[in-house]
């Protein structure tokens, strides 16, 4: 177990928290405020516990001067500030004299959101390179250090592991929450357990099926890497998605693992993923050279059902169909509906997985949804993360 934030004494320290505000901004409005409404729990205890609260966080990429404009964290002061209906004071700089002086007036209670970390990036990478004086100078600002943005676990950098390495630290609530539904499910999960996977790439999944191939009772593959798996067993794909370096991947695992890989066995399908174009449901040896699957069709919807009412545990990592179109969602929906009928422990990886099931309603309807895409792929694929690794 890691040290978690109950065990810090918080009372008149400079407690620094990385939080995950990564969210999406369109000209100077957040679009989902999902991530800041998350950190508010570790935020408010650490305030309540009389903390002076520094919060870091990078948001998107920071290349060019330009981008400081669009990436600055300042509608996520205001947003929080709504949120909490508590002054934040912003601190629109990551170094410097205004930076140290403002937090040495802090009071206990009161919170600095200080600026983008990645704005230090335009000066050698030196936020993502995890560059050791940029994470001792910030370490330097605070007492104690707190982790909570497991989003950016999977990364090293000198925000995270940077700061962890000078100060005594802790994780936060959200990430504890990560940790203790992720954890278990991977490592102890109650049989049967069903790994669904999905999305676009297979190469971007290679590391969880060698992981999980071995601990899970099935794999359930479906989306646009189901279409390469279906190559290697011989089947016509059509214009389907092909990951062609990853055809003999799929070979080999559908050879050592053919009773555990289920894969669909029909589709709906189209000459292009144009919303106008008509759409048809075939069975999987029946889509024509022009066409592409879109979507898991209603025989494998009921396969894929079955495994999951049999399921005790279910992980779910990557959408069955192309779901931001309304008509190939629906085995993305359908998966979703009998997660919640089968009343298994039901773990959704984050990314577009985690957004397809907030967006069709299930936020609060499974066990966990992940609020880090890349961060839960590398635990399913059983790594070390370097931001969770450095808390003792
Ligand atoms: P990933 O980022 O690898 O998890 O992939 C997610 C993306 O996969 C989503 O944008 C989906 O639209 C896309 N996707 C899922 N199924 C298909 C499919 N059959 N054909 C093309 N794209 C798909």
């Amino acid at each position: 177990m890691k040290k978690n934030i109950r065990q810090l004494d918080l009372k008149n320290k400079k407690v620094i928290i990385r939080v995950d505000f990564n969210v999406p901004i369109k000209e100077g409005r957040i679009q989902d405020d999902n991530r800041i409404r998350e950190s508010l729990e570790t935020i408010n205890y650490a305030a309540s516990k009389g903390a002076k609260v520094i919060l870091m966080s990078h948001l998107g990429r920071v290349k060019t001067e330009e981008d400081k404009e669009t990436n600055t964290l300042e509608p996520v002061a205001f947003r929080l500030s709504e949120l909490m209906d508590k002054e934040i004071i912003f601190v629109d700089m990551t170094r410097g004299k205004e930076l140290e002086e403002t937090i040495n007036n802090m009071n206990p209670g009161d919170i600095v959101l200080v600026e983008n970390t990645r704005f230090e990036d335009l000066d050698g990478k030196k936020e993502s390179g995890n560059d050791p004086e940029l994470g001792a100078y910030w370490a330097s600002l605070g007492d104690v250090f707190v982790n909570d943005a497991f989003g950016t676990a999977h990364r090293a950098h000198a925000s995270n592991v940077g700061i962890a390495s000078h100060l005594d630290s802790a994780v936060g609530f959200l990430m504890e929450k990560e940790l203790e539904n992720l954890l278990p499910a991977m490592e102890n999960p109650e049989r049967p357990f069903t790994v669904i996977l999905g999305g676009s790439k297979v190469s971007d999944k290679i590391g969880v099926i060698e992981n999980l191939v071995n601990k899970a009772d099935h794999i359930l593959i479906g989306g646009g890497m189901a279409f390469t798996f279906l190559k290697a067993s011989g089947l016509p794909i059509g214009n389907s998605l092909l990951d062609e370096e990853n055809i003999e991947f799929c070979k080999k695992m559908l050879e050592e693992h053919k009773d555990k890989i289920v894969l669909p066995i029909d589709v709906v399908c189209a000459e292009n993923t144009d919303e106008n174009t008509n759409s048809r449901e075939c069975f999987i040896n029946d889509i024509k050279d022009n066409e592409m699957g879109l979507d898991i069709g209603t025989a494998s919807i009921k396969l894929f059902k079955q495994h999951i009412m049999d399921s005790k545990t279910v992980i779910w990592n990557g959408p069955v169909g192309m779901f931001e179109l309304d008509k190939y969602a629906n085995g993305t929906i359908k998966l979703c509906e009998a997660l919640v009928e089968s009343g298994c422990v039901s773990i959704i990886g984050g990314g577009d997985t985690a957004s397809a099931a907030i967006n069709f309603g299930f936020k609060e309807k499974f066990t966990h949804i992940s609020t880090g895409g890349g961060a839960s792929l590398e635990l399913l694929e059983g790594k070390q993360l370097p931001g969770i690794e450095v808390i003792k």
